[in-house]
């Protein structure tokens, strides 16, 4: 596989250029995701990472698929790099030397590579993304910095990553001169401890004060890390002031982040504050359409049959992930049987996805059934009053949710008025009880899970 890779590099990045970068490095292999490769030194490193790191990630996916990073450690046998490395070439001198700092130079290396499969035209626009998208959009023109920062919030998968990996292909495309950086709040936060460590403050500040634009994901990771957060607020004040784009990514808005220091909440809502709401079923069908034409390349032969997607859209609402996983393995599955997509298929192949996206029942959710069945007001199932009319239906609530939920005790008393969690345990037993003697109860009960498990 690497001599793949270095044929396809060759040819792209030019003989002279893959003489004197490529050759020199070992590849150690891939493991979760990540490539890691011997350089001779730390700067070869560093030069590479950052001027073919985009190059290189692309034609691993384009072989092996599923390459998420690059690493780069410097090689032990730098000047022998004939000999193999294997512990047993360890000598005596070696082991009583002082230990090293960390080789990983990645780890010194600024932004993270980027993804090359996530860019706008990948990019399914819906009513739950389309402010989100149309902001992104408006930034990638480059022009003069209009919103600053771009705050991009909402849950896991729902396309944050995507859309500023999109930013950052769209501004080095349009001007290659731009300085684009991206990284995640934790590796922010990495190589900030690094710098301090490394007695480098004065590289790192350097590095990070003279990006033109960057990009920071994943932002909730500093909340309570004060002295990076300080950093973090240093860098962001000396680009603003630069007039330079700055990019946020968390999974929830600013006042919801807890242990932040206001003065930095205050910053990170004084741009435009956007958020992506969950997928609804158009947009999951959307996206399924569009990965089944991507897959196509992969897997021509590969007939779906109709119903397949919109029930997979139906079912699997939890997030873009999972449902991109679900498909890749029915293409894979499909393929190596020879047999067509259809409904049994698909059973049979996510029997697990399917079974752990099935729909969720609230606590709230109970209570307005529960409520509405015995014809109460949610207030009156919540509130204080004790009479019968009220405590049974609420008794009721408490047992479902108990049963349907995974809320512990306390957890579903606080839903219910902040009440003690023995008290939802007695209202659990008596219900148990009830049913064995009430069949009415018993129907009334089975008939709600029923509805409520859907
Ligand atoms: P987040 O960073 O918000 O957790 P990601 O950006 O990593 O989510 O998205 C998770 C996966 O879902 C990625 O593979 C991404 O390409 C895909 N995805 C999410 N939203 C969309 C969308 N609107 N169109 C196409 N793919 C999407
Ligand atoms: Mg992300």
């Amino acid at each position: 596989q690497w001599g793949a890779l270095r044929a396809s590099l060759c040819e792209t990045i030019g003989e002279n250029n893959y003489k004197a970068w490529i050759e020199p490095l070992e590849f150690d292999g891939l493991e979760d995701g990540v490539a890691t490769f011997g350089a001779p030194t730390n700067f070869v490193g560093n030069y590479v990472s950052q001027n073919f790191g985009d190059v290189m990630l692309y034609h691993m996916n384009a072989i092996s698929g599923n390459v998420r990073r690059l690493n780069f450690r410097v090689s032990r046998h730098a000047n022998d790099p004939g000999e193999p490395t294997t512990p047993s070439t360890f000598s005596p001198t070696r082991k009583s030397a002082m230990p090293q700092p960390s080789t990983d130079t990645s780890d010194l290396l600024p932004g993270a590579p980027l993804d090359p499969r996530f860019r706008f035209d990948s990019f399914v626009v819906g009513k739950p993304n389309e402010l989100a998208h149309a902001a992104a959009r408006r930034v990638a023109e480059g022009g003069p910095v209009t919103f600053n920062p771009l705050f991009l919030h909402g849950g896991v998968g729902l396309g944050k990553t995507h859309l500023m990996h999109a930013i950052a292909w769209e501004l080095k495309q349009k001007s290659p001169e731009l300085n684009v950086l991206y990284l995640s709040a934790e590796q922010f936060m990495y190589r900030f401890v690094q710098a301090l460590r490394d007695r480098r403050m004065m590289d790192f500040k350097s590095i990070f004060r003279s990006v033109d634009v960057l990009m920071v994901d994943d932002v909730q990771f500093i909340s309570g890390k004060d002295s990076t957060q300080e950093e973090f607020f240093h860098t962001f004040n000396a680009l603003v002031d630069q007039n330079k784009q700055i990019i946020i990514s968390a999974d929830r808005a600013p006042d919801e982040i807890k242990d932040l220091e206001n003065r930095i909440r205050s910053r990170l809502q004084s741009g435009l504050v956007v958020d992506l709401h969950p997928t609804d079923y158009e947009l999951r069908l959307g996206i399924l359409q569009t990965k089944v034409e991507q897959q196509r390349s992969h897997y021509p032969d590969v007939q779906i049959e109709d119903g397949v997607l919109e029930f997979l859209a139906h079912r699997i609402s939890s997030n873009v992930r999972v449902l991109e996983g679900a498909l890749t393995r029915l293409f894979a599955f499909s393929s190596l049987t020879g047999r067509r997509v259809e409904m049994d298929l698909t059973h049979e192949c996510l029997t697990d996805v399917l079974r752990a996206s099935e729909r969720k029942v609230s606590v709230e959710e109970i209570q307005r059934k529960v409520a509405e069945h015995f014809n109460i007001r949610l207030s009156d199932m919540i509130g204080p009053r004790r009479t019968r009319t009220f405590a049974r239906p609420r008794q009721v609530a408490m047992y479902l949710a108990k049963k349907l939920t995974s809320r512990s005790l306390p957890e579903i008393g606080r839903r219910f008025g902040g009440r003690d969690h023995t008290t939802v345990m007695h209202g659990v037993k008596r219900i148990d009880e009830l049913i064995r003697t009430d069949g009415q109860l018993a129907d009334d009960i089975e008939m709600l899970r029923r509805a409520l498990e859907g």
